[in-house]
């Protein structure tokens, strides 16, 4: 058992730990990625919208930089792991309530940086013939990517174990081990796994997990509503983001649309969006009769109030690591990668740790 047990453990095979563990399988490490679903991408990130974007961003802020980052990294991810990017799409098209805010809005991001492109309504139709009132000028940001981030983490994952990594699903961590100060390992049901470093990427569960340290992280969530419709044929081909809509088209033809959530008690009111979002796809797209509303699916996001994400070796605990963060689907790609290395070098230093 002793020269079998994994050194680093994962909790959560969300889109953000199914990064970490890719990127430390690839690089040698001993690493168990472990979650309490029965498939990786089995928490918000099957909720998520899937929007490789900075232009959501606001330029100037910290986190527009680190974006930028994030989505470059997914340019990195893309020729490394072709395969896992065979369903993306890429491409948006935004506008804003006036040409003139559409305008200022697009001169920002160029300002920036950004590629972003300015087009007419006529450019626009020819794009995206279904738009019914189609604006007078739409931005266009021809680098963002649209993807499924739960079929992504699942790639992650098959080439983590490729690489030699290990999973274990189905198995719910309650509570972090420690001994003198350090992490030893996750209590999970009736058994204790041993480790040596835990990383916490388990989204809004992390809470739980630190609850039981004692430890306050500042994390939050906020939620918000993955709506998707069935729809047996092309409509749209790039992710469309007017004042009154967020849409995009998978590539089995279902319509998602992601929306703020602000619950009232009411538990049908998820579906009640659903369909009111209907009628307005109806005003804004033109679309076949039977697009019907198939799921409406509340996502709690693992937020900090200063919107930034959270990589690093806790102070409290020595060898226990937290990665969590919005929007953590593009983050991922870049946390995966940091993380593994600020892992890989400590693990370096205690190489003499685990007799292996
Ligand atoms: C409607 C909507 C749209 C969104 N759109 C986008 C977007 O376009 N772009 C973007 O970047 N982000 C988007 N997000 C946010 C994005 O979904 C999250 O930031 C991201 O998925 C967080 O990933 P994660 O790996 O941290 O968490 P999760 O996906 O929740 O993963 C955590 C995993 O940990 C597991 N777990 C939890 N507790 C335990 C435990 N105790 N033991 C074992 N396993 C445990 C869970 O089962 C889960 O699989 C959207 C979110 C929503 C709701």
């Amino acid at each position: 058992m002793a020269q079998h047990r994994p050194r680093i453990v994962v909790v959560g095979a969300g889109i953000i730990g199914s990064a970490i563990t890719y990127n430390l399988a690839i690089q040698g490490a001993d690493v168990l990625l472990l979650d309490k679903g029965h498939t990786a991408g089995s928490g918000v990130t099957g909720r998520a919208f899937g929007w490789i974007n900075v232009i959501n961003g606001t330029p100037g802020d910290q986190s527009y930089a680190l974006w930028r980052e994030a989505v470059a990294e997914y340019r990195a991810l893309q020729v490394v792991l072709p395969t896992a990017f065979a369903c993306a799409r890429s491409g948006a098209l935004l506008w804003k309530s006036t040409a003139e805010e559409t305008e200022t809005f697009a001169e920002l991001h160029r300002h920036a940086g950004e590629r972003v492109e300015l087009l007419s309504r006529k450019t626009l139709q020819e794009l995206e013939p279904r738009i019914r009132r189609a604006p007078d000028l739409a931005a266009f940001s021809p680098d963002d990517l649209a993807l499924d981030p739960g079929q992504l983490a699942i790639d992650l994952v098959a080439a983590a174990v490729a690489a030699g990594g290990s999973t274990l699903f189905g198995a719910t961590a309650y509570a972090i081990e420690t001994a003198n100060g350090k992490v030893s390992g996750l209590k999970v049901g009736h058994e204790t796994i041993p480790a040596d470093i835990v990383v916490m990427s388990a989204g809004p569960g992390i809470q739980e997990l630190t609850d039981g340290l004692g430890i306050q992280t500042g994390l939050t969530t906020s939620p918000a509503l993955l709506l998707r419709y069935g729809c047996n044929r092309p409509i749209i081909s790039h992710i469309l983001r007017g004042p009154r809509l967020e849409i995009r088209q998978a590539t089995d033809g279902t319509l998602l649309v992601a929306k703020s959530y602000v619950a009232n008690g009411d538990e049908n009111l998820p579906k009640l969006i659903g369909e009111t979002l209907l009628a307005v796809m109806k005003d804004e797209l033109d679309l076949p009769a039977q697009v019907t509303l198939k799921s409406a699916e509340i996502g709690e996001r693992p937020v900090f109030v200063d919107g930034l994400p959270r990589m690093g070796f806790l102070s409290e605990v020595e060898n226990l690591y937290l990665a969590v963060g919005h929007p953590g689907v593009i983050l991922a790609p870049l946390m995966g990668r940091v993380t593994a290395e600020e892992i890989m070098e400590v693990r370096g230093k205690n190489a003499t740790l685990t007799p292996h």
